[in-house]
């Protein structure tokens, strides 16, 4: 992924917020990056945008070869759909659909067929340990479980990147702490990730720490006992 010169500005009536100032960022494929910085600085903001589901003013963001910023919106949706999984702080589960459900509508969204997808999802909840839990709906689970049928949905569909935003903010540290392992491994997979975080903790998983201030990158940092396996 090469981003270049990214900028954002929201404006609301008399205010004008800039929340992207020129971000230049470079993530290698399989690489497991931290996004860190104080609140407001943006971070939301560059994940949204990398994840399609807000557009910038102006700057270049190519994924493999292709820009993605000049992409029509069918075509938009149709490589996120494709390419990218999301894992948000407060899971982001359908209170009303069942655990396989809420597991399946990458899938459906992708349309994938009934059988194919009946395989995939069983396969997932099985390596995120959660077999017994299929036919419960959310509100019948831990936070941990409830993280880990949202990291399993993010997976189900073997997608390219995964975009994290605050992954372990409602866990307490032992669910957290699973749900952090769970990342690495995919990530050791070959998954990319991009993961937003206060935690030092949580970033210590990560490859290499990206801080944002102000809307732009202000260092970097590589996590030298983890950049080894890259
Ligand atoms: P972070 O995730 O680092 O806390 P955000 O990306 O959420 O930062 O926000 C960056 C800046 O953009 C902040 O000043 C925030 O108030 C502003 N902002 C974010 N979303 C909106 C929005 N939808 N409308 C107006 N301003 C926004
Ligand atoms: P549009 O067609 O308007 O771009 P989509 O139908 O692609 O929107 O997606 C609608 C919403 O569903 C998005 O805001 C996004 O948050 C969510 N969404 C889409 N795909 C996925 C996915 N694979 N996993 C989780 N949420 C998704």
């Amino acid at each position: 992924i090469t981003i270049e010169n990214l900028q954002k500005v929201y404006k609301t009536e008399e205010i004008e917020t800039t929340a992207l100032n020129g971000i230049n960022m470079h993530v290698a494929e399989g690489e497991f990056v931290s996004i860190m910085g104080p609140s407001g600085c943006g971070k939301s903001t560059l994940l949204n945008v990398m994840g399609l589901l807000d557009k910038p003013e102006s700057g270049s963001y190519r994924f493999l070869d292709t820009e993605l910023l000049t992409l029509r919106d069918r075509d938009r949706s149709a490589f996120r759909k494709k390419n990218m999984g999301f894992v948000f702080q407060n899971f982001n589960l359908i209170d009303e659909l069942t655990v396989f459900e809420n597991i399946e509508l990458p899938l459906i969204y992708n349309k994938v067929n009934a059988s194919e997808r009946k395989k995939l999802v069983n396969e997932i909840i099985e390596r995120m340990n959660i077999v017994n839990r299929n036919k419960h709906f959310p509100q019948q689970l831990s936070g941990g479980q409830q993280q880990r049928v949202a990291v399993a949905r993010a997976l189900v569909n073997r997608p390219k990147l995964v975009l994290a935003d605050e992954p372990t903010g409602n866990l307490d540290s032992a669910h957290g702490n699973e749900v952090m392992e769970l990342l690495c491994e995919l990530n050791e997979q070959g998954t990319t990730i991009v993961m937003v975080t206060h935690s030092a903790h949580d970033a210590s998983f990560s490859n290499r720490i990206v801080n944002l201030k102000d809307g732009h990158v202000i260092s970097e940092k590589i996590n030298k006992s983890r950049s080894a396996e890259l």
